[in-house]
């Protein structure tokens, strides 16, 4: 390294970093198999315990890499046998590949000027996501997150129902958003964003197994009009976040209908399981919906973040979220630039990775995948039925499995799992008890690790109910 801060062969130095960088990978990927759950770094002691300081002098790019590695083998696996916590887990090889190769390339997705036939590779898997969605002829963008996306439908349907919000603002309009009291938090925090205030975000009530009543809506539609107030949007959640329940769309569909309100599904988990046609009719009545969430971070095993936004009517995306502006926008065919339909500006390449997983697996393969994480988690319920202590909390709607541990308070369970290094594993909340919460999104578990956590939450329960 020169006095000046400059590398003076930038093309050899980025090269042999990403030499070492493959290797560096290799090792994380193996060592989220050996150690899988490694222990909490308290992070009041981390930046002393690993040196991870910023100072006047920088360090010399070997030595940086190190630090890479070492601080991330000390960090959370998501991808290993003991890794059960989020929506998320496990890695998809050529989409890891090829996020890695995003960010060499450096792409940034707004223009064809710029990001080339990076343009395309999104437009295809768009393509064959509005396919296999029933949203042929729509419109769709790649968004950072289901929350993002939740938020752009929001902004569309409460610029349609409102007229002119986009450029007026709402002035004294009381818009209300209708969703499920276990419809995700980020439809909450749209309905702020959007100025619609959370307060108008109106909880529907659902069934025994969690999924909205339309004759609820129904009632709630009818007396906001009756109160003066407009409804704006009705956000169906396709794959809740806790019981993964499915809420069903047709029905929400008649009511939307009759009172002529946008409907949004909110597929940002549940999506993926239009993937496989055992599982598909779960969605039944998702080509009635306006818009839709669609995340590939979670079920599909794409990187973080990677979430499709669709909408059934071509043109409101390039309505309601372009701009001109001429030092971007240079004179190319509007349809083609993606920076005129999307929310942000710079935009990180998202589409590689899902277009070399669905080249690697192509339709048939995401099938599979699909079955066998519904396999698995059949498996699961299985088990736990069959277990002489462990209960199943219901049955599961998709993939996520609920669990009581009898004797035992569920947020302690987990955090024995996590501290005894076991297991990350986490809570949540059903009919107003905590349990245990295991989403089963990783198809390379295998059957034996389904059985070493039930062991495992058997022991945590037997440690600290003293059964
Ligand atoms: C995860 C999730 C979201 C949020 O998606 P992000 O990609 O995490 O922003 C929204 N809705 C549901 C139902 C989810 O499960």
């Amino acid at each position: 390294m020169k006095k000046d801060g400059f590398t003076p062969d930038p093309v050899a130095t980025l090269a042999a970093a990403m030499h070492e960088v493959g290797a560096i990978a290799a090792r994380l990927v193996r060592a989220d198999h050996e150690i899988p759950v490694r222990p909490c770094l308290d992070p009041a002691t981390v930046v002393e315990e690993f040196e991870l300081g910023l100072g006047e002098d920088g360090q010399p790019l070997d030595r940086v890499l190190h630090d890479l590695e070492r601080i991330l083998l000390a960090s959370p696996a998501t991808a290993g046998p003991r890794f059960w916590n989020q929506l998320f887990g496990g890695r998809e090889a050529a989409a890891t590949a090829a996020d890695m190769l995003a960010s060499v390339a450096n792409h940034s997705m707004y223009t064809l000027k710029v990001a080339g036939p990076q343009v395309t590779l999104e437009r295809i898997v768009l393509d064959r996501m509005m396919a296999i969605a029933g949203f042929v002829g729509g419109e769709a963008t790649l968004a950072p997150g289901g929350s993002i996306s939740n938020l752009g439908a929001m902004l569309i349907a409460r610029n349609v129902a409102s007229g002119d919000a986009r450029d007026a603002g709402l002035h004294a309009i009381r818009g209300r958003v209708y969703t499920s009291g276990e419809s995700h938090y980020s439809v909450r925090k749209a309905a702020m964003i959007a100025g619609i205030g959370r307060e108008n975000c109106v909880d529907i009530a659902i069934d025994a197994q969690g999924r909205m009543r339309p004759d609820a809506l129904d009632a709630a539609l009818r007396a906001d009009r009756a109160a003066g107030a407009l409804p704006m949007m009705v956000n169906a959640t396709a794959g809740t976040t806790v019981r993964g329940a499915f809420d069903p769309i047709d029905g929400i569909a008649d009511v939307c209908a009759t009172h002529g309100v946008w409907l949004h599904v909110d597929g940002a988990f549940g999506g993926s399981l239009l993937l496989s046609p055992r599982a598909r009719h779960l969605l039944a009545g998702l080509e009635r919906a306006d818009s839709f969430t669609w995340d590939a971070h979670k079920l599909m095993g794409v990187p973080l973040l990677c979430s499709a936004l669709m909408v059934r009517r071509r043109g409101l995306l390039t309505t309601h979220f372009g701009e001109s502006a001429s030092y971007l926008f240079q004179g190319d065919d509007e349809a083609v630039d993606p920076g005129r339909r999307s929310l942000q500006c710079g935009r990180r390449n998202d589409a590689l990775k899902l277009w070399a997983a669905w080249r690697h697996h192509g339709d048939r393969g995401w099938a599979a995948r699909v079955d066998r994480q519904l396999t698995l988690a059949r498996s699961l319920a299985a088990r736990v039925e069959g277990h002489p202590r462990l209960v199943l909390v219901e049955a599961p709607a998709s993939l996520n499995v609920c669990i009581r541990v009898p004797g035992a308070d569920a947020t302690a369970v987990c955090a024995w799992l996590a501290r005894e290094g076991e297991h990350l594993v986490g809570h949540a909340t059903v009919r107003g008890e905590t349990v245990v919460r295991v989403a089963v999104v990783d198809p390379a578990h295998t059957e034996a690790d389904l059985a070493q956590l039930l062991h495992d939450l058997d022991r945590a329960g037997q440690a600290l109910g003293g059964r």
